[in-house]
């Protein structure tokens, strides 16, 4: 009896796993670091034994389980397996899914994190139902995902729906990618650092000055920050939502659609600000006509959207 799927959210610093039962509750997880400078065997062999330990420490063996999925960061072409290019991980061109199959013998699968974490948030979570989501995710990045007529659009060779690089000001921050003013250089936490770093440079004080550390801080940090009213930090929130109204409100005139949902680290930690944040500034870059059917929501499944898209994505492949 196949009844068992394993689900993985592969980051640059760790391997997160999960076993769904066939009601689709997870019942056994756990994580385990990545040494991603030790190479890609390396990381290969920690997604291995995040499978193995989860095999064991939930006392069933591979025969129970269906299939296993990934979501990772990313190019990768979820339907043929092949990572192109993952900015965090050491894989170029590389064909995990075969190369997984092989060392699992069961069937692998695996997409882009966040174009995973909103097929999760539309099959298991706030989006449930729908036909038409866009999904911002807000973490050290900003990724994003589209349902489309009710399925995941992903674009040619799956390298679109970088919603974070939508550039909002050709003379704006420089972004990552290389372009300037992209909505991440404004709302991501890299982008808010950008802000931060500059208010500190013009001489004003802020605890987030110690709470900076690889030009990035912890989600953790920023709520506290905020929640003892640190000037500093409320602006940059207040600035990050303001860009993703921005972005936003192109969106809904866009695509119509019926649910923007917002997820990631930096919502988990102050959805509801960001949230209230952004619906203080949206309507202003919508076309009335269209804004009054979208609903703005947060991501329900948070850590665990990517895990629920994974087996979602299972489901898809085994089903056909
Ligand atoms: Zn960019």
């Amino acid at each position: 009896m196949n009844k068992f799927s394993i689900c993985l959210d592969i980051g640059g610093t760790k391997v997160l796993g999960a076993i769904f039962n066939e009601n689709q509750e997870i019942v056994f997880r756990l994580k385990k670091k990545t040494r991603v400078k030790e190479g890609i065997q390396n990381v290969e062999d920690t997604i291995v034994s995040v499978v193995s330990e989860l095999l064991t420490g939930y006392g069933i063996t591979m025969e129970d389980v269906e299939a296993i999925a990934a979501g990772a960061p990313g190019v990768i072409n979820q339907d043929t397996g092949v990572v192109l290019f993952a900015p965090n991980l050491p894989w170029e061109n590389y064909q995990i899914e075969r190369i997984l199959e092989a060392r699992f013998g069961k069937p692998f699968y695996i997409g882009n994190d966040v174009n995973i974490g909103v097929y999760g948030e539309w099959k298991y979570g706030a989006a449930r139902g729908l036909t038409n989501v866009v999904g911002l995710f807000i973490g050290t990045g900003m990724g994003g995902g589209l349902i489309l007529d009710g399925r995941l659009y992903t674009g040619n060779d799956c390298k679109g729906a970088e919603l974070g690089h939508m550039v909002l000001n050709m003379e704006g921050p420089r972004c990552n990618c290389g372009q300037r003013g992209c909505l991440e250089a404004f709302s991501s936490k890299i982008g808010m650092v950008n802000y931060i770093q500059q208010q500190i440079r013009k001489g004003r004080t802020t605890v987030m000055a110690n709470a900076i550390s690889d030009g990035v801080f912890k989600s953790k940090a920023m709520k506290a920050a905020y929640e003892a009213n640190d000037p500093v930090m409320v602006e940059a929130i207040d600035r990050a939502c303001k860009y993703l109204a921005v972005a936003s409100g192109s969106l809904v005139n866009i695509f119509s659609p019926q649910m923007i949902v917002f997820g990631g680290g930096v919502m988990e930690a102050l959805g509801d600000v960001f949230l209230a944040g952004i619906l203080r500034y949206v309507d202003a870059y919508c076309l009335p006509s269209i804004r009054n059917s979208v609903v703005f929501s947060k991501a329900e499944l948070n850590d665990d959207s990517i895990l629920y898209g994974a087996l979602a994505l299972i489901h898809e492949k085994e089903n056909k």
